[in-house]
């Protein structure tokens, strides 16, 4: 099946989670060397707009994962925008470095209205990922989500992952970045493992 991904990190983790029932193909094996468009406003019109574009162009099975991370005192942000939060190259470490310095001045703002006397929101570094899977089997679409619930660490910490993981702490490991757990305790809760196994079970009751 058809993997419309160009991100070694998802790659690897996806082939993990689906286990040896699947062999994962990626666009550029299929001759699609293009970066493949995310034009949307949401993850599900990006996730979806990313396995049409494989259905649309090779006309076989295919699925495609748009995940974002939701940082409650951004306002959800950087969310749809996560892949190029700090600009075009999206580059993780300009993504991560801006995520800490926004974060920072949010906590720097909510200390001077603590002493106004101002009570400030709760947890200034709650965060999820959220994943949204678009299957296309037989031209027809099926979706699937997964969440991680978790917090934005103080700075970057640890090498294993990819993307955004230096920086988040998740609920389950509360003392420790996704960066320094192993790869398989990150696939049994993160939000893309709930996501593909969800796609899983559901590809085993059609089988
Ligand atoms: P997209 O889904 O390819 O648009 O990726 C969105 C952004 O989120 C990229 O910057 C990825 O590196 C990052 N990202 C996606 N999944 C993960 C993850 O599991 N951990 C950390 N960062 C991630």
């Amino acid at each position: 099946m058809v993997f419309a991904t160009g991100n070694s990190g998802k790659l690897r983790e996806a082939s993990e989670i689906l286990g040896r029932g699947f062999e994962l193909v990626t666009p550029a094996q299929m001759g699609i060397l293009e970066d493949i468009p995310e034009t949307g406003t949401t993850l599900k019109a990006n996730s979806q707009q990313k396995a049409d574009f494989i259905w649309q162009n090779c006309h076989t099975d295919c699925f495609a994962d748009d995940t974002g991370l939701e940082v409650d005192a951004l306002g959800g942000a950087p969310g749809v925008h996560t892949a190029r939060y700090a600009g075009e190259d999206k580059d993780f470490n300009k993504n991560m470095d801006k995520l800490l310095g926004e974060l920072s001045r949010k906590e720097m703002e909510a200390s001077m209205m603590k002493s106004m006397g101002i009570t400030p929101k709760k947890d200034l570094r709650r965060a999820r990922f959220k994943s949204v899977v678009t299957l296309i089997l037989d031209g027809q679409r099926y979706f699937f989500t997964g969440v991680l619930e978790g917090r934005i660490a103080r700075r970057k910490s640890g090498n294993g992952g990819f993307g955004y993981d230096p920086v988040f702490i998740s609920d389950d490991y509360p003392d420790v970045t996704l960066a320094e757990i192993s790869e398989e305790q990150k696939n049994a809760i993160s939000h893309r493992g709930k996501a593909l196994r969800a796609m899983s079970e559901f590809l085993g009751t059609r089988s």
